[in-house]
């Protein structure tokens, strides 16, 4: 197992929507593995795999005690749309915004071995299926932002600074404690 590198904004495979991962269970294991692995080290709660370079529709992730992975997830929302404080994104370091999302989610798919999966979610882990799957379809999060949100969001990243705020970020990622995607726990 490793930890993979993760990709930062403004890498094009955070903007390309991924591939089925099909029936071919070739490298899955790893790959899942390999997410955790890297999900982990960073302190994250959700990683998709376009985040470190994987163009599949997998993700990992670890909320509130629920852990799992879902291969080429299906994503139903349901509930109200909410803000929560401090959504951020691991591949958009240094930034967090309060985008709106569907309280509740349901995400079926499979898993490494081909078995069906599926999870409910409320709350944080409802968020995290929305955020995860949004990487799939090459969205990040900070597309949602509407308003001043959107405004300031735009302004940040096309500051020339933000490459280095970027680099320094991924180094001091854990430390990131606000960050629902993007740190500590
Ligand atoms: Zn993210």
């Amino acid at each position: 197992m490793s930890v993979l590198p993760i990709r930062t904004f403004p890498d094009p495979v955070l903007r390309t929507p991924a591939a089925a991962a099909g029936p071919d269970r070739t490298d899955l294991h790893r790959l899942v593995q390999d997410m955790f692995e890297t999900m982990d080290d960073v302190g994250g709660v959700g990683l998709a795999a376009p985040q470190v370079g994987v163009e599949l529709r997998v993700f990992t992730f670890d909320v509130e005690g629920r852990r799992g992975h879902v291969i080429d997830p299906v994503l139903w929302t349901s509930g109200e749309l909410v803000t929560e404080p401090g959504e951020g994104c691991l591949s958009v370091p240094g930034l967090h915004y309060n985008p709106e999302r569907y309280s509740e989610a349901v995400v079926t798919g499979v898993d490494a071995d081909g078995q069906p999966v599926e999870y409910r979610g409320q709350g944080l882990l409802a968020r995290c299926f929305q955020h995860e799957v949004d990487h799939l379809e090459g969205r990040l999060y900070i597309d949602r932002l509407t308003g001043e949100d959107r405004k300031d969001s735009r302004r940040r990243l096309r500051d020339r600074a933000y490459g280095q705020v970027s680099g320094t970020t991924q180094a001091d990622r854990a430390k990131s404690v606000n960050s629902s995607f993007g740190g500590a726990r």
